[in-house]
C-alpha cells in the first residue's frame, strides 16, 4: 500500500522548512491517496518537492504535524532514534540515572503531541515514566513508542497522563492509567537537595512541574535579606507541593506561607516540609490566591518575598485579554505586600502571554501599585523543555525576579 501525498499550497512550505511541524488545513492544496487517520504521509511543495513526512489527522486543524524532514515511517526504529537523540540532549545538563526530567518535549524533541516524563525515587533510584499523548500520529503508535522506551530508558512502569484538554482537538477522549510494568507507591524524588513526593497517577499534569527546576533555587537565592543577613518573610503563592517554597525555607526563610487553591496540593506541601526538617517554618493555606493577597493586604502584612506561579491563565489567543486582567492583579496585589528592597518572582506558563506582554503587564501592575522595580533576572524554563528555532509555541515559560524600590 502507498503512502499517500499531500501538497502544500505555494509557499506554505517555506514555515515547515524554517522547523514549524504544523500544517493547518487551510494550507493544503490536494490529498493524494486516501490516508487513514493517524497515517504517516509525503509531504510536498507546491513544486512537488518533497518538504518531509508527518502524521494526519483528518479531525483536527493540524492537519499534518511534520515528524521528519526525510521520507520515513513512523515505527519502532524511528522513535527508537528521536528518544535517544532526546536523552542525549538531557545528558548535557542532566545524569537522567538519578535526576526526574522530562525524556520527551513533544515537538521540540521531533515527536509531535508525545510528552514523557522520568521520575526517579531517591532513596530505591527505581525510574518510572509518566507520558502523555497529546495527537493522533503517538495515540495510534503506542505499542512501537512503548517498545523504543523499553529499549532505550528502560523503567519499572509507564503511566498514562493523557488528559489535556489539547486532546480534544484531535478528536480524542482523556486518558489515565498504567500502561505498562508496575505504579510506584509513595515515590519520592530528589530536586536541589530537597525531597518531594510525587504522585502520578493523582498528582496535577504529570505529577510535578519539571519546567521550574532551575527557578527554585533562584527564587530562594533571595530567601535571606543581604543587608541584614537576616531570613526573609516568604509567601508562595499557587504553590502546589512546595517547590518553590521549601527551596526558600532550606535556604534560611525565616518563614514560609504556601497557599493553592487544592487541598491535597496544601497537604503535600506541609508533609514535604516535614519530610524536609523544615515543617518549624513553613504553613499552609488552602485558599484563592487573589483573595489570599487581598486580605493579607488589608492586614498590613509584608513580605520580603514573593512568588507567583500561576496556571496559565490564557490557553488560546482569545483568552489573553482576561489573562492579562489575572496577570496584572495578582503582580499589583504581590508589588503591594513587598517591603522596600523585597523580591517578586512572577511565572507566566501561557505561550499566548507572550514574555513581550508580560513585561508590559508588570509595568502596569507597577505603576498601578506605586512601586518601581529592578529586573534581576529574566528566566525560562529548564533545558530538559528545550526551545528550538521555528517553533515559537515551544517556549512557554517566563520566570522574572524582579526587586521593588
Ligand atoms: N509553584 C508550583 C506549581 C504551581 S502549578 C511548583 O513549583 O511546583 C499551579 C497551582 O496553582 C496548582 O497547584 C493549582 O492548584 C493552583 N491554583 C490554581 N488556581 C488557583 C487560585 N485561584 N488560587 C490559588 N491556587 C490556585
Amino acid at each position: 500500500m502507498s503512502r499517500a501525498t499531500i501538497t502544500l499550497k505555494p509557499k506554505e512550505d517555506l514555515r515547515i522548512r524554517w522547523g514549524h511541524p504544523w500544517i493547518y488545513d487551510n494550507e493544503i492544496a490536494k490529498v493524494e491517496g486516501q490516508p487513514a487517520p493517524g497515517d504517516a504521509v509525503d509531504i510536498v511543495d507546491a513544486r512537488g518537492i518533497p518538504v518531509g513526512s508527518a502524521f494526519f489527522n483528518p479531525a483536527s486543524k493540524i492537519r499534518c504535524r511534520l515528524f521528519s524532514k526525510k521520507p520515513r515511517e513512523a515505527d519502532e526504529a524511528f522513535f527508537r532514534e528521536a528518544i535517544t537523540a532526546s536523552l542525549s540532549w538531557r545528558r548535557n545538563f542532566f545524569d537522567p540515572e538519578k535526576q526526574s526530567l522530562r525524556l520527551v518535549f513533544g515537538e521540540a524533541d521531533g515527536i509531535p503531541g508525545l510528552i514523557v516524563d522520568s521520575f526517579v525515587d531517591a532513596s530505591s533510584g527505581k525510574r518510572w515514566l509518566s507520558a502523555q499523548f497529546l495527537a493522533l500520529g503517538v495515540e495510534t503508535r503506542k505499542a512501537e513508542i512503548l517498545a523504543a522506551l523499553a529499549a532505550v530508558f528502560p523503567s519499572h512502569g509507564i503511566i498514562e497522563r493523557s488528559e489535556a484538554p489539547v486532546r480534544a482537538y484531535e478528536g480524542l477522549k482523556p486518558a489515565v492509567g498504567l500502561l505498562a510494568g508496575e505504579a510506584p507507591s509513595g515515590l519520592v524524588i530528589a530536586e536541589n537537595g530537597l525531597e518531594f513526593a510525587v504522585d502520578l497517577l493523582e498528582g496535577q499534569k504529570t505529577g510535578w512541574f519539571l519546567d521550574q527546576r532551575s527557578n527554585r533555587p533562584a527564587a530562594a537565592r533571595h530567601a535571606i535579606d543581604p543587608v541584614t543577613g537576616k531570613g526573609r518573610r516568604v509567601l508562595d503563592c499557587f504553590s502546589n507541593a512546595g517547590g518553590f517554597g521549601l527551596a526558600a525555607a532550606k535556604a534560611g526563610a525565616i518563614s514560609v506561607s504556601c497557599v493553592d487553591s487544592s487541598a491535597v496540593a496544601v497537604a503535600s506541601a506541609l508533609s514535604n516540609a516535614e519530610r524536609n526538617g523544615l515543617g518549624d517554618r513553613v504553613s499552609a493555606v488552602d485558599a484563592n490566591a487573589f483573595d489570599h493577597l487581598r486580605n493579607l493586604e488589608r492586614a498590613h502584612e509584608r513580605f520580603g518575598l514573593v512568588i507567583l506561579d500561576p496556571p496559565a491563565f490564557a490557553k488560546n489567543r482569545a483568552s489573553v485579554e482576561g489573562a492579562h486582567r489575572g496577570y496584572k492583579d495578582l503582580n499589583l496585589r504581590a508589588l503591594k505586600l513587598l517591603e522596600p528592597g523585597g523580591i517578586l518572582v512572577t511565572c507566566s506558563c501561557s505561550f499566548w502571554f507572550d514574555r513581550d506582554l508580560f513585561s508590559r503587564t508588570l509595568e502596569e501592575a507597577a505603576r498601578d501599585a506605586g512601586r518601581r522595580f529592578r529586573i534581576v533576572e529574566e528566566r525560562g524554563q529548564d533545558h530538559d523543555h528545550p526551545i528550538v528555532s521555528g517553533y515559537a509555541e515551544c517556549r512557554y515559560l517566563k520566570c522574572l525576579i524582579l526587586a521593588a524600590e
